[in-house]
């Protein structure tokens, strides 16, 4: 049962140091209770405690890693039903399937695709991270050189091996080595020996159930044998089975407690249809409901990029906006009588509007003033936008030695303020900018200073 702050409390050294970066121990425990920091954080709580306090606020969902290096992937580690409430922690691990089945040209399309089809979004890599090899003719030869095939030919892919012999599977592990895969899959008649192989080799192991109560079973004899770290297939091969099955899994480990169920699932809309753009509403519906990975036939842009959007806007921190750096930005590289230009702090502002000053290829200054990741208008009615503040912003910015001129670009909604921040600013002449950052070129390239 998870332990109250106070509890933990009692467990901590009560020195308040502050090493842990939290002014006090008691703050410190309220923060662990919460799941917002991790005990390992104080450097002086004991074994014994942080065994106790490890167990008893570890996620209900269990957090299992693999791979190594840029080549690893977490999954799991969620503690809630919906986003709102807090947030999803690991997204959704998404990867393309490769057989040995296919011809070489196939594969190395596949490889292809996965190493080019990254996407830079608000600042963020978009890509996909697994490769799901399968062991289709029983052939250990075809299949470990398959998987040597991937390894070289993927560097930051995670592999999941997929075999009917566990001695396959094996082989293909060891070929693994530090890149640690993850073992499809256990099922009532193997998990004995997978359990055994899982253990040994340290990998995390799939749970290939036919149904959800038969994954329960697998899941529950695993345990038993001591494997720890498991990814659950409940074999639901429609979209609405597999729906069904990734909410009731969730629900049961977060709202029941129930531990059979407390691990990432697997989806596999690649044996669910023939058609690409139905594998890819399927990978949708369980990218938003609880997959833990989802396996593709293939990746092509058109399909992949949304998916990896969708993800990426399911698994932000709705209580964490994201945001860049306040600073002082130059794009294209500008000189002393480029044009200055202010806008907020808020991610997706920052790169509509630097992307839009980038493509009008006029060298511009681009001032970012924090605004605790509100957008333009949000953080004015806020008041972390208004004409003091920009204009305190501006005189420490630095932007007067930067420029010859003393002329400030402000965002089109911003115009109620241009008197305000006048005054603000005497020596500066305010300029109002177009209110979309679609307009900026047009706007950047009219543009001449004003004194
Ligand atoms: Fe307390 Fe440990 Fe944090 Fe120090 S590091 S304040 S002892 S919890």
């Amino acid at each position: 049962m998870a332990l109250t702050g106070i509890q933990i409390l009692k467990m901590l050294p009560k020195t308040n140091c502050g090493e842990c970066g939290i002014p006090t121990c008691l703050a410190f425990g309220m923060k662990v209770a919460a799941g917002q920091i991790e005990i390992e954080k104080c450097p002086y709580v004991s074994e014994e405690a942080k065994a106790t306090i490890g167990e008893a606020s570890a996620p209900p969902i269990r957090t299992v890693k693999l791979g190594a290096g840029d080549a690893s992937v977490t999954l799991g580690g969620e503690t809630c039903l919906f986003r709102h409430e807090k947030r999803f922690e690991h997204p959704t691990g998404l990867g393309v399937l490769i057989t040995t089945a296919m011809s070489a040209g196939d594969v190395d399309g596949r490889i292809s695709r996965f190493n080019s089809l990254r996407y830079e979004r608000v600042g963020v890599m978009m890509k996909p991270e697994l490769i799901a090899i399968k062991d289709s003719s029983g052939d250990q030869g075809a299949f470990t050189g398959l998987v040597q095939k991937v390894l070289d030919g993927a560097a930051d892919a995670s592999l999941i091996l997929m075999s009917d012999k566990p001695e396959n599977l094996g082989a293909g592990a060891k070929v693994c080595g530090p890149r640690i895969p993850l073992l499809m899959g256990a099922d009532s008649n193997n998990a004995e020996t997978l359990a055994a192989m899982a253990k040994e080799l340290n990998c995390p192991l799939g749970v290939k159930g036919t149904n959800v109560d038969n994954a329960v079973e697998i899941v529950e004899n695993l345990l038993k044998a001591g494997v720890k770290d498991l990814v659950i297939d409940t074999g639901a091969r429609t979209a609405k089975g597999l729906l069904e099955d990734n909410i009731v899994a969730r629900r049961s480990a977060i709202v029941k407690k129930f531990k059979p169920l407390g691990f990432p699932t697997i989806a596999f809309p690649c044996e669910m249809t023939d058609d690409l753009l139905m594998e890819a509403m399927i990978a949708s519906l369980v990218i938003a409901k609880y997959a833990g990975m989802i396996i593709l036939s293939d990746l092509q842009g058109d399909v992949l990029f949304p998916l990896l959007l969708e993800r990426l806007n399911l698994y932000t921190d709705p209580q964490r906006p994201m945001v860049v750096k306040e600073d002082v930005y130059p794009i294209n590289g500008p000189a002393e009588s480029a044009p200055v230009l202010i806008t907020c702090n808020f991610s997706l502002s920052y790169f509509i509007v630097s992307g839009e000053i980038e493509g009008s290829k006029v060298p511009s200054w681009l001032l970012i003033k924090d605004t605790e990741g509100l957008s333009v208008l949000t953080a004015w009615a806020a008041g972390k936008f208004g004409a003091d503040m920009i204009a305190q912003f501006v005189k420490k910015s630095g932007i007067s030695d930067k420029v010859n001129h003393r002329e400030l670009i402000i965002p089109g909604y911003l115009a109620t303020i241009k008197g305000e921040l006048e005054e603000e600013l005497a020596d500066w002449t305010i300029t109002i900018g177009p209110r979309e950052a679609g307009h900026l070129p047009a706007f950047l390239k009219e543009w001449k200073p004003a004194k």
